[in-house]
């Protein structure tokens, strides 16, 4: 590759803050608003996409609000923001599932909303359609971000940085340990979700709670789906003739999910191996063929799917959605096995559910391996290794492969939000680095504001 050697200049700073925040998705949302409680810390949240949400908007539910046992232990900040949604017929409750132990469904734009409310309300300053992409480090210490924009180059300092950009953007530039997928580098595959409305759900919950031998399920029993909010994942022999029959659809199971509207469903169908979104040419193929895969998945449902007949693609997000990309290598990394053994730790920021959910790199399928119960998720996984005045929450904190494919749900990742929100306050309050702060100080602060701990 041909080289260019970009000359040094003086850049506007265009803010000094308290905490900053990077990445609006929703590990951001819940850090920005938990970093501004009291009002008494100047919070900044940056986001380079033009809304708030991150893939909270992408017609997923959220997972694991409930343990396998059926109780909340995701409450807090996450509690308030879905209770909110849920008041204003925006947000269904939480229903038991075989599969995946809890489905909150959420409406994508309501959720856009709710968040600009309660930035507005925690009184956190943001910006939008700004790119970070580099990190001001002195002395092993984050003092501030660099960010582009139409505005040009500008710097932000801050006395504290959470990185919540799903990829560790502020973490790998500022030379934090960071690392891809399995032991070989295998990332699981990104998809592009899409609506379709005027499904006849009624017609949808009759296959498989009526004829489950030709309609069948992975793993969840008919009855599920007879009321209620559902992720169907089955139709595995439909699916397998329409490939065989050439239809461009990848994976091995159909996957679709009930929104918020009477005739809706969500559908997670396609699926890229080997893309990588921290590579913008892959990123770009990645969109492309999603796209084409889409109107193929789409034919193929109204084709084989009773139900479907009448059915057309509604809304597709603005995005591609991404599982996995980099990781930091933190004080703590999370092994499978603190999650598959129901560890807990002395510093435990939340309690999580969900299972080891693996989106097989090739050949479309999946595997999920459920441990002996909920989880701790200790703070030391929002703090890297070495560099100090940063914390790390959501998909990318330190955790190792099958580790992360449990903890990147919704729910978990808020949960590690607020905690790094918390953390980053407390911390500033006390005159300590947050990889110093007092995690009791931070567990109370925590329980405080209504979030569970075992
Ligand atoms: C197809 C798919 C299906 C899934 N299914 C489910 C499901 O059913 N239920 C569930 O609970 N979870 C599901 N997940 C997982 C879950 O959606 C994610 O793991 C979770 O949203 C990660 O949250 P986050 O806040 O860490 O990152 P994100 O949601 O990715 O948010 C990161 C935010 O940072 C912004 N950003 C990134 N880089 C920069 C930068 N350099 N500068 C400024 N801003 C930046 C992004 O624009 C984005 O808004 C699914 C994920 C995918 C992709």
């Amino acid at each position: 590759m041909n080289k260019f050697f970009e000359p040094a200049r003086e850049i506007p700073v265009r803010a000094e803050v308290d905490v900053l925040v990077v990445g609006a998705g929703p590990a951001g949302l819940m850090a920005a608003e938990a970093a501004a409680k009291g009002g008494k810390q100047k919070v900044m949240l940056l986001e380079s996409r033009g809304f708030l949400g991150g893939n909270l908007i992408l017609g997923l539910p959220i997972l694991s609000m409930l343990d396998a046992e059926g109780k909340q232990i995701i409450k807090g900040a996450t509690g308030r923001f879905v209770e909110r949604l849920q008041q204003r017929g925006q947000a269904t409750g939480h229903k038991r599932c075989k599969l995946h132990i809890s489905l909150t469904m959420v409406d994508p734009e309501a959720v856009k909303t709710l968040a600009w409310e309660i930035m507005d309300e925690a009184g956190v300053e943001v910006l939008l359609y700004v790119n970070t992409v580099d990190t001001i480090v002195e002395n092993g210490c984050v003092k501030g971000v660099i960010i582009e924009s139409k505005a040009g180059r500008e710097a932000i300092l801050a006395r504290t940085v959470i990185d919540c950009t799903g990829d560790g953007d502020v973490a790998y530039r500022a030379g934090v340990e960071c690392r891809k997928g399995d032991e070989k580098g295998r990332m699981q595959p990104p998809t592009l979700m899409f609506s379709m409305r005027g499904v006849d759900i009624a017609q949808v919950r009759d296959n498989v709670v009526n004829h489950s031998d030709k309609y069948g399920m992975d793993i969840m029993p008919p009855e599920q789906f007879r009321e209620g909010n559902f992720t169907m994942v089955g139709y595995r022999d439909q699916l397998s003739d329409a490939r065989a029959r050439g239809f461009n659809i990848t994976v091995a199971r159909t996957i679709f999910m009930t929104g918020l509207k009477d005739d809706e469903l969500w559908v997670n169908m396609t699926r890229v191996s080997g893309g990588d979104a921290t590579d913008p040419v892959s990123y770009t193929h990645v969109e492309r063929e999603c796209r084409r895969q889409m109107y193929d998945v789409a034919r193929y449902l109204i084709e084989y799917i009773p139900g479907f007949e009448n059915a057309w693609i509604e809304t597709v997000p603005p995005f591609t959605g991404i599982r996995e990309t980099r990781v930091i290598v933190g004080k703590y990394v999370m092994t499978s096995e603190d999650l598959l053994e129901a560890r807990r730790f002395d510093d435990a920021i939340c309690v999580a559910s969900y299972p080891i959910d693996l989106h097989h790199e090739e050949g479309g399928d999946c595997t999920l391996i459920y441990g002996k119960g909920s989880y701790d998720i200790p703070y030391r996984t929002l703090v890297p290794e070495h560099i100090e005045g940063l914390l790390v929450a959501g998909r990318c904190s330190s955790m190792d492969h099958g580790a992360m494919a449990a903890t990147r749900v919704m729910s978990t990742v808020m949960a590690m939000g607020e905690a790094a929100g918390t953390a980053a306050r407390v911390a500033l309050e006390d005159g300590v680095l947050p990889s110093q702060v007092s995690v009791k100080r931070v567990q109370e602060q925590l329980i405080e504001g209504g979030g569970y701990l075992r």
